[in-house]
């Protein structure tokens, strides 16, 4: 009883978002409890009263007047079903998908960075995204066939009881055992399906490298496809493997509850035959065959009804992985904490930042930062410079506070970085990458990621970054839906890239090598105006281009997740560590 209350309580879950429309999940239930079986009614009792009648002998006038009668209740039932199926169903079906979909996306927003990088995350998310909306509606038609059935059955129930509750009972019991198979199957699909999640998710990342235009260069011109292959080929290997191995155990469900369902037709018409030709029980040809109709009507009903358990248990599992991807808990970006205390005032102007003794690591990788100490005071100007993977990123990514350090902590004006509201300390940090993403959205919207502005101000500012050529702000970027769209060289894309931060009131620009495509005629100019900007606001630089960061107030060169020199560039030199060695080196390839 536990287990079924349980069961029951997952698949209203599911149904949650269609109760918000209130009016559409009332109509249906009146469709379906009444306006459906009145439709099974009456076609039992139609073949019943036109048969009685034709052998009792009555005119061809009496007969013709059976039919209309039944014809019209007919017709009024299927035309209230279908127009409330197309001109009321379908549109608010939309509508309910639009809202869970817009909740999964808000979820996703809501989830801390740190779950990307855990697989049971994706595959939960790949759950929600790609089945909420399909078992949600089947949780509804589920609820709604109940109701239908009860109807039904109950209707049914009354018109066979003049022969006897053994014709019910053999449906029952044909019944229970159809839905333990049932159950048993679902549970196998499911187990099928759980395997398979995995192998699709493969396949879509090959599916989308193929799609998406920004690999289509590297397709045609590098190895990148016959690696995608070997992934292709592995995973539909895989993926047969999987099929292969659930079929055997699938078919012999299948064979089972075929098998049950014909010894159940053949012994339900033996027992009517019988009821009508020895035992008299069923007086009248028009009775024997309303029986017939009455007694299937009745078994597909309860199917439906006991059918629920079987069909609520493979939907609870469904429900259960939904439930988990709205269920992770995020310490970051959940802001349902968040109090006013939270959103303090003193957070114009440059900001002072400090990490202090900060280390961290990633949960599945040996990398960590070790004891990070660094103090910025307002409109400072620092760069960090040192190997690939050495770190530099990372730092990046808990001063966005992406992730919480494990240890030590990173001070935003003195205070720790966990009494902000986050949102609001985001929208104060500028960031221009070597990678600039651009969407698929407006040119003019592409600069606005961070702030608005007026065209006339996009366009002073795409001159002041040097953009050249023509160009439409309302044009679209990227030619996936817009033939006519904008496709931007990598220059060109950093140039917008650093578009969107100039703005004066940033507290902390983060900059991760944003011009190394540019030419060095640009890189010079765009260079010099985002440290113009820079003067004012403080700002921390990830270069590896040495030279571009002479003037910095201080340099400090990670190595394996440390500090390991800091100091003005003429200290370092002096120093003649590894600095030393990274700018003499880079020196001489401009010789
Ligand atoms: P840098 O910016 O200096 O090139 P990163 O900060 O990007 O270095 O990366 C530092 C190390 O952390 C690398 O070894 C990288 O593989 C690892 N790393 C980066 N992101 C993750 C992640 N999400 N999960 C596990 N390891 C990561």
């Amino acid at each position: 009883m536990k287990h079924i209350v349980s069961k029951m309580k997952d698949v209203i879950f599911l149904i949650k978002p269609f109760w918000q429309e209130k009016g559409f999940m009332l109509a249906s239930i009146f469709i379906y409890v009444f306006i459906t079986p009145l439709n099974a009614v009456a076609s039992v009792l139609f073949t019943q009263s036109v048969i009685d009648a034709v052998s009792e002998g009555k005119s061809f006038w009496d007969v013709l007047k059976i039919i209309m009668v039944f014809l019209l209740i007919l017709i009024s039932t299927i035309i209230i079903q279908n127009t409330f199926d197309n001109l009321y169903s379908e549109p608010k079906l939309v509508k309910i998908n639009r809202n869970i979909n817009k909740n999964i996306y808000n979820k996703i927003l809501r989830t801390d960075y740190r779950y990307f990088d855990d697989p049971e995350f994706y595959n939960n998310f790949t759950w929600a995204i790609n089945e909420y909306c399909t078992k949600a509606n089947e949780a509804r038609l589920l609820f709604l066939n109940i109701c239908r059935s009860v109807s039904t059955i109950i209707s049914m129930i009354t018109l066979i009881a003049t022969v006897g509750p053994l014709l019910i009972l053999i449906t029952m019991i044909q019944m229970a055992l159809s839905i333990y198979f049932d159950m048993k199957r679902n549970k196998i699909i499911l187990s099928k399906q759980e395997d398979v999640i995995p192998i699709d998710r493969k396949l879509g990342y090959v599916h989308r490298i193929f799609y998406q235009r920004q690999y289509a260069e590297d397709l045609r011109s590098t190895n990148l496809s016959e690696y995608l292959f070997g992934i292709f080929e592995e995973e539909n290997k895989q993926k047969i493997h999987t099929i292969k191995k659930y079929a055997k155990s699938l078919l012999s469900l299948l064979y089972v509850q075929n098998g049950i369902g014909v010894f159940y037709n053949t012994l339900l018409l033996a027992y009517i035959s019988f009821s009508f030709l020895v035992s008299n029980q069923i007086v009248g040809i028009g009775k024997f065959t309303g029986l017939i109709t009455a007694n299937s009507q009745l078994a597909s009903s309860l199917y439906g009804f006991f059918g629920f358990i079987s069909q609520a248990n493979n939907l609870s599992l469904y429900a259960q992985k939904i439930h988990n991807f709205f269920n992770i808990q995020s310490s970051i970006e959940d802001f349902s904490g968040i109090t006013d205390e939270h959103i303090l005032p003193n957070i114009n102007g440059s900001f002072d930042l400090e990490l202090k003794n900060v280390c961290f690591s990633y949960s599945n990788s040996n990398f960590s930062l070790k004891n990070i100490n660094l103090t910025i005071s307002k409109g400072q100007k620092i760069a960090i410079v040192g190997k690939n993977g050495s770190g530099k990123t990372t730092l990046f990514k808990l001063i966005l506070r992406l992730y919480d350090t494990d240890c030590g902590n990173i001070f935003v004006n003195n205070l720790p970085i966990q009494k902000y509201d986050i949102r609001f300390l985001r929208q104060k940090i500028g960031m221009a990458f070597q990678q600039t993403n651009l969407y698929a959205i407006t040119v003019k919207d592409n600069v606005q990621l961070y702030r608005k502005f007026s065209d006339e101000k996009i366009m002073e500012i795409l001159a002041k970054c040097k953009f050249e050529g023509d160009i439409h702000l309302n044009g679209y970027v990227t030619k996936e839906f817009d033939e006519n769209g904008y496709i931007f060289s990598g220059g060109d894309m950093q140039k917008l890239g650093i578009a969107r931060i100039m703005s004066d009131d940033f507290g902390l620009l983060l900059l991760d090598e944003p011009s190394s495509a540019l030419d060095p005629l640009s890189e010079y100019e765009l260079v010099n105006t985002l440290y113009d900007r820079a003067n004012t606001t403080t700002t921390i630089i990830i270069a590896h281009r040495l030279s571009t960061i002479r003037h910095a107030d201080c340099i400090y060169v990670m190595d394996e997740g440390q500090i390991i020199e800091s100091g003005t560039h003429e200290d370092l030199i002096e120093q003649r560590g590894v600095y030393y060695d990274m700018f003499t080196k880079q020196a001489e390839n401009y010789k």
